[in-house]
């Protein structure tokens, strides 16, 4: 027999969690347009390749976390593991240069083979952002601007915190590494032996490593902001200025680097302390690398990604939509089931929400339609069909009123009461 439960680390979504997510994902769409930013949807699984090359080897997305298959013509795919490459390669597949800059929004699952636990998924929901094209910290300003607002408007601002930093420009950011490598090196024997790989390959990576040992040696490692040449300190600058003109709280966290190869410059995120250890529901930065990395020319971008899971469990009821209230049609006896399923059909295609009581006794039929939270309940039975009428049940008020069958409609609507 099959086995009935759902592979480990993915979830079914449906009741209350499917509402928080519609409620999130509306909301951030509404709010992603506001800025101007199209909508794209990148296929599910890309070549393996888009993502190798550009999260880099050393990362724990492809040395670990990466569902990669060959399929049956032989080509080595992967699932999405994170949006931003598979986004890349579809501005340059689709000559977008032409058209840069170029602003995005998508979401969809994302797919990591890590260690379930609360907030951590193998199949979970991102919703993305990117900017490409624009080399400008306008651009650093307007994705951090529209994060804060989504996280505003879904009511959750005030829990937290943006911590934000530089991973500076390329010059910038070999000088630190030598530091790094430096530093780490006369420390070689307590580093984890993850962190040996990262040594040699990305160190600053090791900065985001989660062994303890590492992390103890993390604590007076040097410090980023020691590094940064004039450039990078106008970029940051400039950026830091911007986000504080528009009045968005930020607190500079010079350990933060993100864990992919491809970023420069402003790395940020934004974290709570409402869901435990994994704490981080939107995270991103620069990445004017990338293009280049995956064989194009040299082109700008920044973005970021918030998880749909964490997101849903810190929303509070009250930004809820609630679903539309039905009305329920009640055929009472044998003859009234056929002119029942027209008349459902005639109603939903004037706009109304419909449903049918299907089997049962009349009280069966009307408890259900209380469960269902119905605003009306139609019974339809022989001797009011004869005479072209039904029986409408106000569910809220317990009264019922006799309403003539060319009249149903516009009553249902409330424009004829
Ligand atoms: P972490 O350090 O927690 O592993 P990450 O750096 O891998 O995070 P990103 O790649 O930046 O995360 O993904 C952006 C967001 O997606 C995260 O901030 C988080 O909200 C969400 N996310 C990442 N991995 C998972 C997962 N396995 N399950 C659920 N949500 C996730
Ligand atoms: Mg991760």
């Amino acid at each position: 027999m099959a086995r009935l439960q759902p592979v480990r680390g993915t979830h079914d979504i449906l009741g209350d969690k499917a509402i928080r997510f519609r409620t999130i994902y509306e909301i951030f769409k509404q709010v992603a347009e506001r800025y101007c930013h199209e909508e794209i949807d990148t296929p599910i699984f890309e070549f393996t390749e888009t993502f190798k090359r550009t999260l880099g080897d050393t990362s724990d997305v492809v040395t670990k976390e990466m569902y990669t298959f060959e399929d049956r013509g032989g080509e080595q795919v992967t699932l999405r593991p994170e949006y931003t490459a598979g986004i890349a390669r579809a501005f340059m597949s689709n000559g977008l240069q032409q058209s840069s800059p170029c602003k995005f929004y998508s979401y969809g699952p994302i797919f990591r083979y890590e260690r379930p636990q609360k907030g951590r998924m193998r199949q979970f929901h991102q919703m993305d952002v990117e900017i490409i094209g624009v080399p400008e910290p306008q651009a650093d300003i307007e994705v951090l601007a529209l994060a804060s607002d989504l996280l505003n408007a879904l009511g959750i601002g005030a829990h937290i915190t943006l911590e934000l930093n530089s991973l500076g420009d390329p010059e910038s950011r070999v000088a630190y590494r030598d530091a790094l490598v430096n530093y780490f090196a006369g420390h070689k024997s307590k580093l984890s032996e993850d962190s040996l790989k990262r040594l040699e390959k990305n160190p600053l990576r090791i900065l985001d490593s989660k062994d303890e040992g590492d992390r103890l040696l993390v604590e007076n490692a040097p410090r980023i902001g020691d590094y940064y040449n004039d450039s990078t300190k106008k970029f940051f600058a400039d950026v830091i200025g911007g986000i504080e003109d528009i009045g968005i709280k930020y607190k500079i966290n010079d350990r933060l680097v993100r864990g992919l190869d491809y970023y420069c410059h402003t790395a940020f995120e934004f974290t709570t302390d409402q869901l435990g250890a994994q704490g981080t529901v939107l995270a991103g930065g620069r990445y004017d690398g990338l293009m280049e990395m995956m064989g194009g020319p040299q082109t700008a971008g920044i973005g970021w990604a918030a998880g749909m899971e964490r997101l849903a469990e810190l929303i509070s009821e009250d930004i809820l939509k609630n679903p539309q209230r039905p009305v329920v049609i009640t055929p009472v006896g044998e003859a009234a089931q056929a002119p029942a399923m027209k008349m459902a059909h005639d109603l939903r295609a004037d706009g109304i929400i419909v449903d049918m009581a299907y089997r049962g006794n009349v009280g069966k039929r009307m408890k259900r339609a209380n469960k269902q939270n119905a605003v009306y309940a139609v019974l339809l039975g022989d001797e009011e069909l004869s005479r072209g009428v039904a029986m409408v049940k106000n569910l809220d008020q317990g009264t019922q009123k006799e309403i003539e069958l060319a009249e149903l409609s516009a009553y249902l609507k409330g424009t004829n009461q």
